[in-house]
């Protein structure tokens, strides 16, 4: 039998398979990892154990990255803001679950001091940047904050990356908001980008200077251009949460109506779990490169929300109004990805329907709320 185990110490041997005979099962005594794992034994005492480092590990895809790469044998290290750390039970609740399988670490993003030091500490083999302001429709009202977060913080990563852990492997979190109102649909990696918001915006930004520091510093540093994702931890500011929690809620009698902006815009939406496992897949290639990631369909607002209220049996149109101050500014009607690429090269491909995952978002949401000490998991 077989084994395929990590290998942190280059590129060239990124991957070994070995024969049983050089396997065993260990605890790990260093940092805060006690679980058992299969490791390939070097010498007596020695083993592989591939780190990474993770910024936005609080959010929702870097809780699931997080569990992922737990369970592929990673020593997971992650980046916070201090005030996360002073207030776990309401800063945390999306990795309360698996912190004491973490090391986290309090830096700025705006900083590049702090980054810069937590990268030189962890000498982490793969980085996956996915802090960001990351709610399109506040990145309007408050431009200042989310260029110079998105940017910079970028900026400040690869940097880092570059004078401390030039080995390692860089992850951005791009977006189909890229793209902007595209020429072409479906959008592939091919496809020119027109943002429309100032958060469409810092992502390009962030893009280039991943390309840039690949092309120019010979840096194995990606882009996943992921479409919408979403799930039970999605945060309640994003339309598809706020749908399923109102529902929810209405069903159970806590409210009456569910007020929503534009509900012609289509997007191509996915399951968290589903792309975080392509983001790993794009840093374990041979060569670095860019990939959308999408199921390919698109569906309205309106869809979802009918989807969901028939869920729980009511008729949608008793309960929902709309309010044009919802509406962004500049909209973008349709996003439906091209993931082509991903299914070919990566043999990548979603695993959750749209009827299932918006199922799957409401029930969660019930339960939530029918047990209230059940946290949102
Ligand atoms: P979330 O909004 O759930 O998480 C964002 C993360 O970024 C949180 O951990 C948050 O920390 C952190 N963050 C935000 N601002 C700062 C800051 N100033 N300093 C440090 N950390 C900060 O986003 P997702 O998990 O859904 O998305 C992950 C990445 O993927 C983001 O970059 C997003 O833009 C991108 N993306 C997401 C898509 C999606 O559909 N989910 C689609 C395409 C791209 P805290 O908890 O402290 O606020």
């Amino acid at each position: 039998m077989e084994y395929e185990i990590w290998n942190p110490w280059g590129r060239e041997l990124d991957s070994v398979v070995c024969s049983t005979s050089r396997l065993k099962t260990t605890r790990c005594a260093s940092k805060r990892v006690d679980w058992p794992l299969t490791v390939l034994v070097l010498q007596e005492g020695e083993y592989l154990m591939k780190k990474v480092l993770l910024t936005g590990i609080t959010g929702q895809d870097g809780s699931y990255l997080a569990e992922f790469l737990l369970n592929k044998g990673y020593e997971v290290h992650g980046i916070v803001r201090r005030v996360a750390i002073e207030d776990p039970e309401h800063r945390l609740w999306r990795i309360r679950h698996i912190l004491d399988k973490l090391t986290l670490h309090a830096a700025s993003l705006e900083s590049f001091a702090s980054i810069f030091n937590v990268v030189d500490k962890v000498q982490p083999d793969e980085i996956y940047h996915l802090a960001a302001q990351s709610f399109v429709s506040y990145s309007f009202e408050d431009e200042f904050s989310t260029i110079g977060t998105n940017i910079s913080g970028t900026h400040h990563v690869l940097a880092a990356m570059k004078e401390r852990a030039p080995r390692a492997r860089f992850y951005f979190a791009a977006s189909s908001e890229m793209y902007g109102n595209a020429k072409e649909t479906p959008q592939n990696e091919n496809t020119a980008f027109h943002p429309r918001s100032p958060y469409g915006i810092s992502k390009v930004a962030g893009f280039q200077l991943t390309e840039n520091y690949r092309q120019a510093y010979n840096l194995y540093a990606v882009s996943g251009i992921c479409f919408n994702h979403e799930s039970p931890r999605r945060g309640f500011e994003f339309v598809s949460r706020k749908i399923v929690n109102t529902v929810a809620r209405i069903k159970l009698g806590l409210t009456k109506e569910l007020v929503l902006g534009n509900l012609e815009s289509k997007r191509d939406w996915g399951y968290a779990a589903d792309y975080v496992k392509a983001m790993w897949l794009m840093m374990q290639q041979s060569e670095p490169d860019d990939y959308v990631i999408a199921t390919g369909e698109s569906h309205s607002v309106a869809e979802l929300l009918q989807i969901a209220f028939e869920h729980v049996g009511l008729d949608h149109e008793k309960y929902t109004h709309i309010d044009e101050k919802l509406y962004r500014p500049a909209e973008i009607y349709e996003l439906r990805g091209d993931a082509a690429k991903a299914r070919n090269e990566l043999a990548w491909q979603p695993t959750v329907t749209f009827d299932r995952l918006i199922h799957m978002m409401v029930d969660a949401e019930l339960e939530s709320l029918t047990q209230p000490s059940s946290k949102k998991s």
